[in-house]
């Protein structure tokens, strides 16, 4: 029998795997240009991380996380998400001594034990960056500038509606939960399932329920946003002020209130016009650093997800602009023709870097070499066998005029011939 994938886990190649890359390149591109550092850390942490930094009454670490125990009989946890994992590395590595704001961003790739629909996997990769140790407004802004700015570049801005709130500080919000209480208390009842746990353990996510019965009996709900303390509530103003001038386009939404445990005053997530769901998100969490075990650090960060926007980008056709196409392909025939092919192809490869060459390393038949040089979209062909190299001469094809020249057979001459047609 065959051994398949697991479920909620895909092989990226071919077509895919181009478009991962465009947005890795200018993932790469955007964190140098806004000078942001990279940060790797482990793929797996111990569980405690997790229960502590993101919280154990949130879904993804009461039902999502893949959990077990190690040889050692030590509970490990497979990353859900890379805040955490960041932020012990912060700690472990007194990256407080380095000069602060420090800013950091990663790849990789999180494990959530979910339900699958589109846009959902239990292995999904995230974009993310954290700034640590600026209490500023003007940081909560440049994450989402640095994400706004990559939705910008791989052409996504139209399709994607930022939306922020803020969930106010540890003194505000709990003003506002027991406002939220008292509401809530007689209509509790006929809400979902969920929503009653949610009552007792985390009831700020209340608000986001999508369910019809709860969003009737939310209809006249308290909102945070309308109960900040002053500093909150100037706070906030000044993030919109700052993104108004920077023409960051965004909507105010009451209702985000995210679902991790760690996150205080800014929250945002950026939500696909199309699919109708979150393709990444983010907000300040002045207190998980300390809530980890170190000093008192603020920090703001965000994440985007890889396979979402994805998703987004295949259906605008994305592919036509990045396709990788070969500039030339070498069609070789007989031994003497690889040798000399192949000292061809790399002469042009080291002095004309831009160019993408390919060439035949199977002995294929002129027709299959032909076939395959042209799925590849090449541009030309150069065709070398016994007859051009006993004339010092090679065929040069043009596949999208089908015009053929012979040329002399050095590097020379095919450089000068591909730049001037
Ligand atoms: P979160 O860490 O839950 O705030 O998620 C941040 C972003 O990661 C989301 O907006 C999604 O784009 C992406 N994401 C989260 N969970 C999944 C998943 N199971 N499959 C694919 N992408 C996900």
């Amino acid at each position: 029998m065959n051994i398949s994938k697991q479920k909620g886990t895909k092989d990226i190649y071919s077509d895919d795997i181009l478009i991962w890359q465009f947005i890795e390149e200018n993932i790469r591109k955007i964190a140098k240009k806004f000078n942001v550092g990279e940060i790797r850390t482990p793929v797996f942490e111990a569980t405690e991380l997790y229960m502590r930094g993101v919280g154990d009454e949130t879904d993804i670490v009461s039902k999502e996380m893949y959990t077990f125990l190690d040889k050692g009989d030590r509970s490990i946890t497979l990353r859900p998400e890379l805040t955490a994992g960041v932020v012990r590395s912060y700690i472990e590595n007194g990256m407080n001594s380095l000069p602060q704001p420090l800013k950091l961003w990663y790849i990789g790739n999180m494990y959530r034990y979910e339900k699958m629909q589109k846009g959902r996997y239990r292995e999904f990769a995230q974009f993310g960056t954290e700034i640590f140790g600026s209490a500023s407004y003007l940081a909560d802004a440049e994450t989402i500038l640095v994400s706004s700015t990559l939705l910008k570049e791989i052409g996504l801005s139209d399709d994607i509606v930022l939306s922020i709130n803020s969930i106010g500080c540890s003194e505000c919000r709990k003003k506002y939960i027991g406002i939220l209480r008292e509401y809530l208390k007689p209509r509790i009842d006929n809400m979902c399932d969920s929503c009653k746990v949610r009552y007792n353990k985390n009831i700020l996510r209340i608000i986001d329920c999508k369910e019809e019965k709860c969003n009737h009996e939310l209809k006249d709900a308290p909102y945070i946003t309308d109960n900040l303390c002053d500093d909150c509530k100037e706070d906030f103003s000044n993030l919109q002020n700052v993104l108004t001038n920077l023409k960051v386009e965004y909507v105010i939404d009451k209702k985000i209130v995210r679902g991790l445990d760690y996150y205080n005053k800014t929250v945002y997530e950026y939500i696909s016009k199309d699919l109708g769901i979150a393709v990444g998100g983010g907000g300040r969490y002045d207190g998980l650093v300390s809530t980890l075990g170190g000093p008192n650090t603020p920090a703001v960060g965000f994440a985007l997800g890889m396979d979402r926007l994805v998703l987004l980008l295949k259906e605008k056709n994305i592919l036509e602009k990045i396709k990788n196409n070969v500039d030339i392909y070498f069609a070789l025939f007989g031994d003497t023709a690889h040798l000399i092919g192949n000292n061809l192809m790399q002469t042009l490869r080291n002095e004309k870097n831009i160019y993408v060459i390919d060439g035949d390393i199977s002995n294929k038949s002129p027709k299959a070499q032909l076939k395959y040089a042209s799925s590849k979209n090449a541009k030309f062909v150069c065709i070398i066998g016994q007859d051009e190299i006993d004339k010092n001469i090679c065929i040069i094809k043009n596949m999208e005029t089908g015009i053929q020249e012979n040329i002399n057979l050095n590097s020379e001459n095919i450089i000068k011939y591909i730049d001037n047609n």
